[in-house]
This record gives structure tokens, sequence and C-alpha cells, in this order.
């Protein structure tokens, strides 16, 4: 689940890890009142406005402006609120923004010279461990870094049976080219930022930039944060952080029925049982010449109904030509499955598309006489490959 940069911030500082804080705001008026507050506690007469979308890149989009005024947070702040934000990481159509957060400038004339740091924290599945990112070649245009000059993009990986230890923080700190207090504050850092993936299960932080202010403190000045879906039910907080108005409305309907749907560009639809077969449904059909549509597990039980919210899920995408069913009957019984196929196409009506059944397992024999007496615009196929010929046929 991906969280806002308001709410990352504030699970890292539950943990300790110093971040730059911020007011959220709704509305210009809002945005007004929190720079008010921000200039009582601070003294800054600069503000930063920050959309708050799930996207990265929001700097180069227009999303992140300066203010120098009161005025300016109230017009920047009504240009930003409401706005689609293109940044490279959204959609083509960008995303709407809602919520703005204003924060102090940390460049503000005198307060601090920027020096920019890139950190992240993230799971290398290549090592089968969490590791540590960083670069003093923080910014927005970490991306060139990466491209043009790896070298200055250093890692350091963590043995999770003894966590983050002191010498790791501090080589860190020294590769970052610190030293005296920042140094210091720098390994406190890093140390608390890796308990903080750790005790709040994330599967990604993404601190882009972490800044050395001129007295000296590290703070996170930007927080893209991910945490794991399948450790969610052991923090109920950040359960209510969820921000469905950001997620792809399909995807979310397909969540609630219970089926594990993942949107695609191609053109053939797939309804499978089990995520293994629907990972090897997708690769048959692109080696038959196809694309898929979609990923779509329907789970253990697919019966009737979830059979046509399947079905119903994935005609809500025009591009799809045809549809792929492709379920193994193993505890589910494949004739139980082959009904369902029938009772939801008679349901839905005309679904306009080609549909094609495989269906393997117990009762497979019973299930495919099912669908050739159907009399509907439904076929039925033995192998996997012949299936995935059909398809081909169909749609061409
Ligand atoms: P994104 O990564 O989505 O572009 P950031 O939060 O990293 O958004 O902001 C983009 C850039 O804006 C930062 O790299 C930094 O240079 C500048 N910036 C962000 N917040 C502040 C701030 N509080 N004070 C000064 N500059 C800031
Ligand atoms: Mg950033």
């Amino acid at each position: 689940m991906n969280i806002h940069e308001y709410q990352g911030k504030s699970i890292l500082e539950s943990f300790g890890v110093g971040i730059q804080r911020g007011i959220v705001a709704d509305t210009p008026e809002e945005a007004v009142e929190a720079a008010k507050k921000i200039n009582e506690t601070t003294g800054s007469e600069w503000f930063v406005i920050k959309a708050q979308i799930h996207a990265g890149g929001r700097g180069k989009g227009g999303g992140v402006k300066i203010a120098k005024s009161l005025d300016e947070v109230k017009s920047i702040a009504s240009d930003i609120i409401g706005m689609d934000l293109i940044t490279p990481q959204t959609p083509p159509e960008g995303k709407k923004v809602a919520k703005v957060l204003i924060c102090q400038d940390v460049y503000y004339p005198g307060d601090s010279e920027p020096s920019e740091i890139y950190m992240s924290v993230l799971l290398d599945r290549a090592i089968n461990r969490v590791a540590v990112m960083y670069s003093t070649e923080g910014g927005m245009d970490i991306e060139a870094v990466a491209d043009k000059t790896p070298h200055l993009i250093f890692k350091e990986e963590i043995d999770p049976a003894v966590g983050i230890q002191g010498f790791q923080c501090r080589k860190i700190a020294f590769n970052l080219g610190l030293s005296g207090k920042a140094f210091k504050e720098m390994t406190k850092f890093v140390n608390a930022l890796y308990n903080a993936y750790v005790g709040c299960d994330a599967s990604l932080f993404e601190i882009n930039p972490v800044l050395k202010t001129s007295d000296d403190r590290i703070i996170a000045v930007d927080a893209k944060v991910s945490l794991d879906d399948n450790a969610l039910f052991r923090h109920p907080d950040y359960l209510k952080m969820r921000d469905i108005s950001e997620e792809d409305p399909t995807e979310v309907e397909a969540g609630e029925a219970g089926l594990n749907y993942v949107q695609l560009d191609g053109n053939v639809g797939c309804m499978v049982n089990g995520a293994g077969l629907a990972m090897a449904t997708m690769d048959i059909i692109k080696l038959s010449g196809g694309e898929p549509a979609n990923f779509l597990d329907v789970g253990g039980t697919a019966d009737a109904a979830r059979v046509e919210k399947a079905f119903r899920i994935i005609l809500k995408d025009k591009k799809v030509k045809a549809i792929l069913v492709n379920i193994f009957g193993g505890i589910v019984r494949c004739d139980r499955v082959a009904q369902g196929v029938v009772d939801a196409y008679k349901n839905i009506g005309d679904i306009g598309v080609p549909i094609i059944v495989r269906l393997q397992g117990t009762n497979a024999v019973e299930a495919k006489k099912l669908i050739d007496d159907s009399g509907l615009k439904v076929h039925s196929a033995v192998l996997l490959q012949e299936a995935a010929d059909k398809v081909k046929e169909l749609v061409a």
C-alpha cells in the first residue's frame, strides 16, 4: 500500500527518524493558516507548498512550489489543489491533487545551504536482504545519476539476523562525506530509518532529499513510503491511511470482491485460479502472439457469483477482445465452474467477445460437455496450447 508523504513522515517520526514537519491543508485558506503557524514556530517567511499524491517527481511536474509571502501561499495553494498533476511517475492524464503539505522552506536564505542526499531502504530480492541505497547526489535528478554515474550510488546490505550495525551506519555517514555533529546525526538517522522500515513492515522507503541543515541536523525533507499489504493486519493504524481515490477503481472493486486483479495493456482478458497458473496463462498468451489485458486470480472458490463478478470486471476494459478462462479443478469441481460460466454468461446477457474455457482436473469431462452443449458463444479447450491458439484465432 502506498501512502502520502505527510503520512509517511508521521510514521518515520514515530520511530525517531528526523523529519521536516509540515501541516496538511485541504483548502487555500487552511494553507494560509498552516503557514502562519509555521511562521510562529520557526520564524520562516518562506514556505514550500507540496501536492500530496501517490507519485514522485512532483517537483518536476509543478507540484512543489516556494511561496515567499502569505499571499503567495494562498495563490499557489489554490493553483495546486484540484489540479491534475502530471509527473514522470503518474499516468499520462495525471493525478488529481486533493491536499497540500505546507512546510518551512528549509533553503530559506541564511538558514541552510542545500546539500541534498538520496537514501532508500528496500528489499533487494537478488540477495534476499534489506539494503540501504544512498548517494550524495540526491534531489530531483536521481534517475539521471543512476543512469549516467551509477558509481555515485552506494549500497549497504543488512543481515536480517542482527539488523543494522553501528559500523554500517558510520560507513554510510563517512561515504556521504560528513564529519563532526552531522556525522553523528547521520548514524542515528540511518539506524532509526532501518528500524522504522522493519518496524512498520515497509516494502520501500525512498527519502529524497535527506537534508543536512546549516546547524548539522539530518532530516527527511521528502518521504515515499510503501507498506507491505500482507503485514497490514498487524497495523490497523496504517490501514486507516489508505487513500482509495489514489487507486485504480476497477482494482479496488475487484479487491472488495476478493479477486486479485491487476490491469494490463493487452487485449486478452484472463480468468484463472491460482497466481502461478495465472502467470503461466499470461506467458502462453504472449508466446502465442497475444497480449494479456489483465492478471486475475479468482482464488480457490470459483463459484458462479465470483465467475460473474470476474467477467464483469474484465469487461470494463474496452480493449478486451477475448477472454480466456483457465481453471484447474482441484478443490473446486470443474463442472461447477463450467455451470458458473454458463450462468454468468446468461446473467450478463451479450458478453460481446468470444470466451475460451479450459477446465482441467476433477470432473473435467463433464465440464467440457456442459460448455459444448450450452449453445453459447463459449469455446472449450483441453490443452493450454490449444486454448491459446484458439484465442489467437478468435482475436484475429
Ligand atoms: P518530489 O520528489 O516528488 O519532486 P520533493 O519533496 O522531493 O518532491 O520536492 C522536490 C524538491 O523541492 C526537493 O528536491 C527540494 O529541492 C525542494 N524542496 C522540497 N521541500 C522543500 C522545503 N521544505 N524547503 C526547500 N526546498 C524543498
Ligand atoms: Mg523527492
